[in-house]
């Protein structure tokens, strides 16, 4: 049986258990039906199309439920099968390992809606919300307080977890408040306080939680030429100092002080410096640009040189800021 659906109309938990491999005895994948919901679960998903960085092995099982009723049920999935979840935005901080990924990932793009309330000027977005696309959106209202965040190519929920940032502003700047999910299946709202903000980080690194949609709090009333003004400088900004036009993950490492890291990396001699086809980019030094065909060994590597090499020269280890999931080998 290459597709369970059984599973469509009754599924027990003992129906999931004897489904919960993530391919057949003769090796194809299938697709899990799970009921009363629009979320399928398939398996062995190539993520190298969900990151940034366009590497990236299997995931073992991959669902990307619309709305939160599927999320939930695909948690449920996870629990009844033991499967450990991970969950992606749109991958755009992400080191994902050839060998893929275990377990059930959790793809959020597809969770969108979006409310501007201009009586409180408050903007309610779901997780799976494009960052740059609510900046022009916002722009073009009139509302004043992301254009900032218009070279971020992530989505809401990556924002809130990693408190990104741009042009001296965060997301811990402007947010009113975080909706997550718990394992358990409960829902709670919390305050940037909550959630501890600082640079580049908040409590829902590691943790089980999942973003499931935030408020902002924006200023609405401004004159949206001139926010649009702000927000294509910002852009022309970013194009004319990175290398967007190379697959990557934006910042590698964290920037210590008092140097930053792309820097050290520069006064290292590592520009332009590439392992396989992981190169360290000419026009910015703290990014890693996959120059075609990388894989994430080939930047798993390149990354640890670096850190080698920083080390050596600054007596400074730098810090990713890129999280890496899977399995990697040690460099020596
Ligand atoms: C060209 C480029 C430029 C960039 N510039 C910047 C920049 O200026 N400033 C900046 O801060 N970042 C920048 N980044 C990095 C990246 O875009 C941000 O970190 C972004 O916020 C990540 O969002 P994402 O949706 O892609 O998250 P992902 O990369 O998919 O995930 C990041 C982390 O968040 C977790 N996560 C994602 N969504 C959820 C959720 N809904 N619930 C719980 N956990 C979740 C993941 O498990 C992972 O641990 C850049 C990246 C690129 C490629």
């Amino acid at each position: 049986m290459t597709i369970s659906q059984a599973a469509a109309s009754v599924c027990s938990i003992a129906d999931i258990k004897s489904n919960s491999r993530a391919t057949d005895k003769l090796g194809k994948r299938k697709e899990i039906y799970l009921p009363g919901t629009d979320c399928g679960i398939k398996t062995q998903v190539y993520l190298s199309g969900y990151t940034s960085y366009r590497v990236g092995g299997p995931a073992e099982y991959y669902t990307a439920p619309r709305n939160l009723e599927s999320l939930r049920a695909s948690i449920e999935y996870a629990k009844t099968c033991q499967l450990p979840i991970t969950v992606l935005g749109a991958g755009s901080n992400l080191l994902v390992s050839d060998r893929g990924i275990s377990g059930l990932v959790v793809v959020t793009r597809k969770l969108r809606h979006s409310n501007f309330n201009p009586e409180i000027g408050q903007l309610t977005v779901a997780a799976g919300e494009s960052i740059p696309s609510l900046a022009w959106e916002a722009a073009r209202l009139g509302w004043r307080g992301l254009e900032w965040s218009v070279g971020i190519p992530g989505t809401v929920g990556g924002a809130v977890v990693m408190n990104a940032g741009a042009h001296r502003s965060c997301i811990a700047n402007i947010l009113v408040s975080a909706q997550v999910l718990s394992p358990d299946g409960t829902l709670e709202t919390l305050t940037p306080k909550e959630l501890d903000y600082r640079y580049r980080t908040s409590n829902l690194q590691g943790s089980d939680r999942i973003v499931t949609q935030a408020t902002f709090q924006l200023q609405p009333g401004t004159d949206p030429e001139q926010l649009l003004a702000i927000t294509k400088e910002h852009k022309r900004h970013r194009l004319s100092t990175q290398p967007y036009d190379k697959p990557s993950c934006g910042s590698v490492f964290r920037n210590p002080t008092p140097h930053g890291a792309g820097w050290l990396i520069e006064q290292s001699g590592l520009k332009g410096f590439q392992i396989g086809k992981a190169q360290v980019a000419q026009r910015h030094a703290n990014f890693i640009i996959n120059c075609g065909g990388a894989s994430a060994g080939d930047i798993f590597s390149l990354i640890s040189h670096i850190q080698h090499q920083v080390q050596e020269q600054w007596s400074i280890w730098l810090e990713p800021e890129v999280k890496m999931i899977g399995e990697f080998s040690a460099v020596s």
